[in-house]
């Protein structure tokens, strides 16, 4: 137990000293018009990591994840599914918020994942939940990130474009594990549809909860109907 607890409190104090650094040394216009770091909220030993894409309006006010629209539909989820963020860590691919929410560009990912990777070794998860296809591309494509061709940062800068973009579409993909190998870690990736499409595609609210399903069946929880609020 003590064990545990020490081991918790290392990677609370790593996972700070990577926010530090990006904070200081992370070159990035992104951070010109950013109220905040938006580094990532959950437990730091948690089993599951989701990833998002990149913080909205509601998260670079707040320096948190997943707290505006999309975040109360990931929460909802996560509470079908029986857990909480005490189970879980939340984080994305950007670390700070891209002017009218637009989409990242290839060079900001290259500059904002090689944090995100120093994270997911600090909390080492099992289970790596990618929201939405760009944090799913990223994660797939380390598959084919092979150490003894070349290095880490070489792979960013010549071949990370090409491989995102040979990973399948989220609507293809969605739903299916596959098991990632990166430089000595191992873990199972689940690709879902990001929360935030379920808004403007209502259609795919039934795939999205399918999806977790799938999380549920994995960890062994149960997946229970959704609530419906009174109306009073
Ligand atoms: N969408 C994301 O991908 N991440 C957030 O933190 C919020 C919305």
């Amino acid at each position: 137990m003590i064990e545990k607890s020490c081991e918790f409190l290392r990677k609370q104090e790593e996972l700070e000293s990577i926010k530090e650094r990006i904070v200081s040394q992370l070159k990035c216009s992104l951070k010109d018009n950013a109220t905040n770091i938006v580094f990532g909220k959950g437990n730091c030993s948690a089993d599951i990591l989701f990833i998002g894409e990149a913080p909205g309006a509601k998260e670079d006010l707040q320096g948190m994840p997943f707290v505006g629209r999309s975040g109360k539909q990931l929460d909802n989820l996560l509470h079908r599914i029986s857990l909480t963020i005490d189970d879980v860590y939340i984080a994305n691919i950007l670390k700070y918020r891209p002017p009218k929410n637009r989409d990242p560009k290839i060079d900001e990912i290259c500059n904002h994942t090689p944090y995100l990777i120093e994270q997911i070794k600090v909390i080492s998860p099992k289970i790596i939940a990618t929201l939405g296809n760009f944090s799913t591309k990223f994660i797939l494509a380390l598959n084919s990130f092979d150490s003894s061709k070349e290095s880490l940062s070489d792979f960013f800068e010549n071949s990370l474009k090409k491989e995102m973009k040979k990973v399948k579409g989220i609507s293809e993909i969605h739903g299916k594990s596959h098991i990632v190998k990166f430089e000595g870690c191992e873990f199972r990736v689940i690709p879902i549809y990001h929360p935030a499409a379920m808004m403007y595609r209502p259609s795919i609210r039934e795939a999205f909860e399918e999806d977790f399903r799938v999380i549920a069946k994995i960890i062994g929880t149960k997946f229970k109907k959704e609530v419906q609020k009174k109306l009073v």
